[in-house]
């Protein structure tokens, strides 16, 4: 008995071993680091700025993908054009201040204003004090309508505080103003560290304060002034047993505030080229990375040239599209049709993916597989002299056959080291859902995305063409290919089964 069964896993070891296809291998080699690099010297330059999301070096970015794809035969799928094209909007709050009689308190100072619901106007309102706003906190005051001050214990955690605030709305306040219990060296770690959330994001819908009017966080010396008291009462009140009823010795306060909400909007682009397939046109393979970075950094003129992220996985679907079209040219084309494309708004929150996936250019329902890259152009600290690897995430989440194909191809092929470290469900870092497949696969579409790690350069001016391992980079390419090519070529859809 006992021998029977290694006898079959034997068997079955072997055959999940593939053999090598001598087209596809023909067409892999075709992938060249030299290429790779034009490209890239290209992308990730000085000139291009950082490619931020709506500028124009993200523009200049688009237009050499664009042209790429048109030269090497692809077809502009979206009404005759390679673009995409949408709108994303910005909020950012313009004037901002809170009274208490005649002292006002001004945003980022004292005050730190985060929402995005323009107030009309000065607003005047009573101000209630609720202790630490926990639910039995609001039996014993009347809040309807009016503006709560609440204490935390400190600010480490943004969804503690997104959670308190959400609750004193629920209960009927009108506004909310949170205090750190802890310091206001806590408060000022706080705005220095949110400043940069609340100015220049963008979003894919327009803002509109709707019920939520927004959420103050001040330092305790406001706080103090708003509700008339000192803090050291506060803390001992807030920290009474609620039965004892203690929060209405808080008399209310007398306070207007005013937020005036600047928003503007601009047009993006996300770039894709078609490949029609030869047998099974109506399937689509889509092979993704984000072209678009974060820019440069202010007060420094220092471009962060995103050269690994993304600019590595953006020359990759370049070059990958044309190995494919050029196959396609031979006779040798893919059976299903393929989709290259390159997102826009990645850093902003997976915007042009999200675009995407609310308005599919082809059917998400006949869309087999998406192929992510993100960052494959350098090693991280782990893997420093460790031998070519590349991080494999999602591959076995939504189809087993994906996993399997994909880790068949690599030992047929490139041999890659896959480390599945970040495939983990419950890894701190979350990477799964950090990067435009996870679009996809959040519509059942299975993905594999293929990442090098976090690495010193990550996010910096420094992250620049010259540290890009290029050999490495060019087999981490091919391996997408190869996965690319037999998801493409293979008789039967990849089955989804699981979820
Ligand atoms: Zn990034």
């Amino acid at each position: 008995m006992r021998k029977l069964i290694s006898a079959i896993l034997i068997v079955s070891s072997f055959s999940s071993f593939g053999q090598v296809n001598p087209t596809a291998l023909s067409y892999g080699n075709q992938i060249s680091a030299t290429e790779l690099k034009e490209y890239l010297s290209i992308i990730a330059s000085d000139a291009l700025e950082g490619r931020k999301t709506g500028t124009r070096g993200q523009k200049m970015a688009g237009a050499f993908i664009s042209n790429h794809f048109l030269e090497i035969g692809l077809a502009p799928p979206v009404n005759g054009s390679y673009y995409q094209s949408f709108d994303l909007y910005s909020a950012a709050p313009s004037k901002v201040y809170v009274k208490s009689g005649a002292t006002q308190f001004n945003n980022f100072s004292d005050i730190f204003y985060m929402g995005n619901a323009d107030s009309n106007g000065e607003v005047a309102t009573d101000l209630v004090f609720v202790g630490r706003g926990a639910a039995s906190d609001y039996n014993q005051v009347d809040i309807k309508g009016k503006a709560v001050l609440l204490l935390q214990r400190d600010l480490t955690s943004f969804r503690t505080l997104r959670s308190t605030a959400n609750l004193a709305r629920e209960k009927g306040a009108s506004i909310v103003f949170i205090v750190a219990e802890s310091s206001n060296d806590d408060y000022k770690k706080f705005v220095e560290e949110m400043k940069g959330f609340v100015s220049g994001g963008l979003s894919l819908t327009k803002p509109e304060g709707g019920a939520n009017k927004g959420t103050f966080v001040i330092d305790q010396v406001a706080a103090e002034k708003l509700i008339g008291t000192t803090f050291d009462q506060l803390k001992k009140i807030a920290a009474a047993d609620s039965t004892k009823k203690q929060l209405k010795k808080i008399k209310q306060g007398k306070i207007s505030y005013n937020v005036t909400i600047k928003s503007n909007s601009v047009k993006v682009e996300n770039v894709l080229g078609f490949l029609e397939g030869t047998e099974k046109k109506d399937e689509i393979v889509i092979v993704t990375a984000h072209y678009d970075h974060i820019g440069t950094n202010p007060g420094e003129d220092k471009v962060n040239n995103g050269a690994d992220d993304d600019g590595s996985g953006t020359v990759a679907v370049m070059e990958l599209a044309k190995v494919f079209a050029q196959a396609k040219k031979d006779g040798h084309g893919p059976k299903r049709s393929m989709v290259f494309m390159t997102v826009t708004g990645e850093e902003m929150g997976l915007l042009g993916s999200e675009y995407y996936v609310q308005h599919p250019v082809y059917p998400l329902a006949n869309t087999v597989v998406d192929l992510n890259i993100d960052m494959i152009g350098r090693s991280d600290p782990q893997h420093k002299d460790k031998g070519d690897y590349v991080y494999v995430i999602g591959s076995d989440k939504l189809s087993s056959e994906l996993h399997t194909l994909s880790e068949k191809t690599n030992q047929t092929y490139t041999k890659l080291a896959f480390d599945y470290t970040y495939n983990a469900e419950d890894h701190p870092d979350n990477i799964y859902r950090r990067s435009d497949h996870w679009n996809f696969a959040k519509n059942g579409i299975p993905i594999i995305f293929y990442f090098d790690g976090i690495h010193e350069d990550y996010h910096r001016p420094s992250d620049e063409v010259s540290k890009i391992d290029f050999p490495l980079l060019t087999k981490r390419a091919q391996n997408v290919f190869y996965a690319a090519w037999e998801i493409a070529n293979r008789e039967n859809r990849l089955v989804v089964d699981k979820k």
